[in-house]
């Protein structure tokens, strides 16, 4: 399976900075690569390097109509979107999505051909109190719940403990491959299509510790934030994913 390495930019960037930064980007044989950027610049990712896919950062569970400042999957499918991150810890934790919005968005972004990068994590409370596996389970048994089986097996999964995201601390080789290993383990007990699932790690990945990360058995690739706003090391990581598979 090929490896996946997307960027999210988050709120971040300019028309100005965004063509600097594209400038940097390429594809590189290997690894397949995505940038999910802020919906009003998906029309300036019209024009980005060949090879580079698009994402966006979110998509309304709603098709179309009376939904106010709700983007549409159709409207990402429109601007050559790829891939959409859904249920980033970010919008569970600020725009209070709960486990079941984060499925029906994922079964809207599916409906719209979009692949959904379902994320997933514990915060440090729950790591501490032994339950981040607990946590996974749950939120990804509301999004099988909302999509079924066989749908479930269409999604990308990212894992990304909430303590590691901007922390420039990332989760441990050791901690990464028991959670990664659990994730695809649940997916087969659940009858999904495990294998063809691709399983990203996401938190403080960086060019210096990407090569470690990607070689961690049932790591397919990586979600990157801060680390994508800069091309050099973006590259990077993504050259690190290439050369682990
Ligand atoms: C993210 O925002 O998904 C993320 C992983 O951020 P960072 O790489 O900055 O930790």
């Amino acid at each position: 399976m090929i490896r996946l390495v997307a960027g999210n930019w988050k709120m971040n960037g300019s028309l100005a900075a965004n063509r600097v930064l594209l400038d940097g980007l390429g594809a590189l044989p290997g690894v397949e690569t995505a940038v999910c950027v802020p919906y009003p610049y998906l029309a300036q990712l019209q024009q980005r390097p060949e090879g580079l896919a698009l994402g966006a950062q979110d998509v309304s569970e709603y098709v179309a109509g009376a939904y106010t400042g709700e983007v549409g999957g159709s409207m990402l499918a429109d601007f050559g979107c790829r891939y959409v991150i859904v249920g980033h810890s970010e919008r569970r934790a600020l725009f209070g999505e709960d486990d079941l919005t984060v499925g029906r968005k994922a079964r809207a972004a599916l409906e719209a051909g979009l692949v959904p990068i379902v994320c997933v994590g514990e915060t440090l409370d729950e790591r501490d109190a032994g339950n981040a596996l607990v946590v996974i389970d749950r939120q990804l048994g509301a999004v099988r719940e909302v999509l079924g089986v066989a749908a479930m097996g269409g999604v990308v999964v990212a894992y990304e403990p909430v303590w590691a995201i901007g922390s420039g601390r990332s989760a441990s080789v050791e901690q990464v491959a028991e959670v990664h290993v659990a994730i695809r383990a649940w997916l087969r007990e659940q009858g999904v299509a495990a294998g063809g699932v691709r399983i990203l790690y996401g938190g403080s990945v960086k060019p210096d510790n990407a090569a470690a990360l990607f070689a961690v058995v049932d790591v397919d690739g990586g979600l990157i934030g801060g680390a994508s706003l800069v091309a050099q090391d973006f590259m990077a990581i993504c050259r690190a994913a290439a050369e682990a598979a």
